[in-house]
């Protein structure tokens, strides 16, 4: 299993914001790993740091031992807005990634084969992303990243801003995805039901200058169910653990 992070003294400042203050971590390969805290706490900026579209200002950042310098297909990243070319089918899109890489053909089309249908868009590989519905452009999002065969896969509130209905069957296909194609996972949210009903681990962050609160396990077996006592209890002990961390917008 590869995907492991490992990040030491990490700071990361802009002008005179300090928007991670000593970040120290081990995100372990295998594991689904979800960054949640409130607003302005560092999550995306420490997702963007292992993905390498930033640098830190001082602290290392190694995935499985190899400094990040820059932005690599091995590390997938997911959007809030799904990317797709608007002019290539969903088939095309896929397949744009590993043609681009020239992987071998007959695997690629292979694995493309096998992601689209686990996600239920082998019927619609021939439509092009604006004959899909929105969930359908997600998940086809999804699998476009998926089909460069990346070792850790990098999401940054991908399901926010959808109705509920869809965001909860993303996250459930999700889920499906990443546990049949043993994906290592890191996952940024603000929302703490998305966080229990993903993760294997959470680091739990606060912000003002943003940092690590907290690191925890999570031992619910799957499915989980958002209903259940046990479910409710996790939910208590986030809510109690982020809500005083919880910046008030002032109205100016
Ligand atoms: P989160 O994802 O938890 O909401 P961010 O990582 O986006 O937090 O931001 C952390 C802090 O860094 C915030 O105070 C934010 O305003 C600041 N910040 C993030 N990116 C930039 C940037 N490109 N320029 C200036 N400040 C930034």
């Amino acid at each position: 299993m590869t995907g492991e992070v490992q990040a030491r003294g990490i700071i990361k400042r802009y002008g005179n914001t300090v928007a991670l203050n000593g970040v120290d971590v081990d995100l372990h390969a295998g594991q689904i790993t979800l960054l949640i805290g409130p607003s302005g706490c560092g999550k995306t900026t420490l997702l963007n740091m292992i993905a390498g579209f930033e640098e830190p200002s001082a602290g290392t950042l190694t995935v499985d031992g190899e400094a990040v310098h820059g932005p690599d297909p091995r590390r997938g990243v997911i959007f809030q807005d799904p990317t797709l070319f608007p002019w290539l089918t969903v088939w095309e899109n896929v397949m744009f990634g590993p043609e681009v890489r020239g992987e071998n053909r007959a695997a690629a089309e292979a694995r493309a084969t096998e992601l689209l249908r686990m996600v239920r868009l082998w019927d619609f590989r021939n439509h092009r992303p604006s004959q899909l519905s929105g969930g359908m452009r997600h998940r086809a999002a999804i699998i476009r990243t998926l089909a460069n065969d990346p070792q850790l896969l990098l999401a940054d509130e991908p399901f926010t801003g959808l109705d509920e209905h869809t965001r909860r069957r993303l996250q459930s296909d999700f889920l499906t995805i990443v546990q049949r194609t043993k994906k290592t996972v890191v996952f940024v949210t603000h929302n703490i039901e998305e966080a229990i009903f993903l993760a294997d681990r959470m680091v739990v962050m606060s912000p003002g200058p943003g940092r690590i609160k907290q690191i925890i396990d999570v031992d619910l077996p799957h499915p989980r169910n958002i209903l259940s006592d046990e479910f409710n209890q996790w939910r208590a002990r986030l809510y109690n653990l982020i809500t005083p961390d919880v910046i008030e917008e002032t109205m100016e």
